[in-house]
């Protein structure tokens, strides 16, 4: 469920009509309902209730400061993957104790770093990464609360660039040698072993995957207690998915998946941490767009808009579907066309999406991608000098700008010259 609704036949962000905003800020730009984050943060919050646990907001899914001190003022945790992210949350008033570090290749810079600012925990994806920390902690004369993570080798069942649990992927360090780099772990002075975690990919829209995972990780639990090991937390990572398809089969719901944790993992005692970013941060966000052209093909009609995929790469990068709808409702019963929606980027990739029915359009309308919040400003760019568009936040009858669109000026002046030209 979201906040962007049609009310009166105009499509509205919360209490916002989203023409107000484009008026304002000019198109191409992301929209984002504080309502919809707030809601699905909560909807994980309470799926764990009874249990000790922590959600840490995996902010890759959507950075911008607004968002992460949205979520930061209800409790939420940050999962961070960067040195800059570590710096974004702790910008936003995140603390240092609710900061989890993830990522395949942490630098001694980043770990310094967040071993002076303070950390939850280092999910360790690597011996030679578990060896920089231990030296990095040693050096600043701390010691580096880690977790690391398990390569279960279970099949995510999603789209092959964002499944991250099998053997072949990079991620992680395979189950079977866990007991090996436990017992390595717990004779480095610098670390302190305090649980395990697990992480097996993104857009996941069964449980089965995971409950193998998890499954996998109670084992392991108990064999690591057994091999005299503390094992206090489970950090479950995030990737459930999300209905970017409304007339699709809809995904599993938090509280389904928050149940399954509980019967999985509850006898184990173990304070519980998860990392969802996608679902918090998807269908909280839409990126609107308005039409330049509509072109007459050979045997199709183009609607050529001024968004492209340097403002939203998912449907080029992961042939992903995003649901498109009109900003003015279409009359009931009336006949869409079938168009298709491409960017003005000099490449064929940059199609959203090919004979989709859409209210028949013109130059000038404003058309709304669904299901963008998560993924679609976090990975633009400027290819094509197209500067990076804003963002805007909602928040019942109020809107603000949370990323203003810089001028080409200041997209050039981000150049330097050198002394010889
Ligand atoms: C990307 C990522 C997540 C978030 O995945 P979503 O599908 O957005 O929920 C969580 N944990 C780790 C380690 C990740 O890399």
């Amino acid at each position: 469920m979201d906040h962007f609704l049609y009310r009166d036949g105009a499509l509205y962000a919360e209490d916002v009509p989203i023409s107000e905003i484009a008026a304002a800020v000019g198109t191409p730009f992301y929209c984002y309902s504080t309502a919809t984050l707030e809601r699905h943060f909560r909807l994980f919050d309470e799926a764990l209730e009874g249990v000790d646990h922590l959600v840490c907001y995996a902010m890759k899914a959507a950075s911008n400061q607004a968002i992460l001190k949205t979520l930061a003022a209800l409790g939420a945790g940050m999962d961070v993957v960067s040195g800059g992210e570590y710096a974004r949350a702790i910008a936003a008033g995140v603390p240092g104790e609710r900061i989890v570090f993830s990522g395949v290749g942490k630098t001694r810079e980043e770990i310094s770093a967040a071993l002076t600012g303070g950390i939850r925990q280092f999910n360790v994806e690597s011996e030679p990464e578990m060896e920089a920390i231990n030296a990095v902690a040693l050096e600043l004369g701390k010691v580096a609360p880690i977790t690391v993570r398990v390569n279960p080798d279970v099949d995510a069942k999603t789209h092959a660039k964002i499944a991250t649990g099998k053997s072949e992927n990079k991620f992680g360090i395979p189950i079977s040698r866990a007991r090996d780099v436990y017992a390595h772990a717990a004779s480095l002075k610098g670390l302190k072993v305090i649980g395990i975690d697990v992480h097996i990919g993104s857009q996941l829209t069964e449980l089965e995957p995971f409950e193998l995972a998890y499954n996998k990780v109670a084992e392991l639990t108990e064999q690591l207690r057994a091999d005299g090991h503390e094992i206090t937390r489970l950090d479950l990572g995030g990737g459930l998915g999300i209905p970017y398809e409304r007339s699709n089969s809809a995904p599993p719901l938090p509280v389904e998946y928050g149940a399954m944790i509980k019967r999985v993992l509850g006898p184990q005692g173990c304070e519980i941490e998860i990392e969802p970013g996608r679902l918090i941060a998807g269908n909280a966000g839409i990126m609107v767009t308005e039409v330049i052209y509509v072109k007459e093909g050979e045997d199709r009609e183009f609607l050529i808009v001024d968004g492209a995929m340097n403002d939203l790469i998912r449907p080029a990068m992961y042939e992903a579907h995003h649901d498109i709808v009109p900003v003015v409702e279409p009359v009931p019963g009336e006949e869409p066309a079938r168009y298709d929606i491409v960017g003005p980027v000099c490449e064929s990739g940059d199609t959203f999406a090919k004979g989709r029915a859409l209210a028949t359009s013109k130059a000038g309308d404003l058309i709304a991608f669904r299901s963008a919040g998560a993924y679609g400003a976090v990975m633009s760019s400027e290819y094509n000098s197209r500067p990076l568009i804003p963002e805007v936040l909602v928040n019942g009858d109020q809107f603000a700008v949370i990323r203003r669109r810089p001028s080409y000026e200041e997209m050039i002046n981000r150049d330097s010259i050198p002394t010889w030209l």
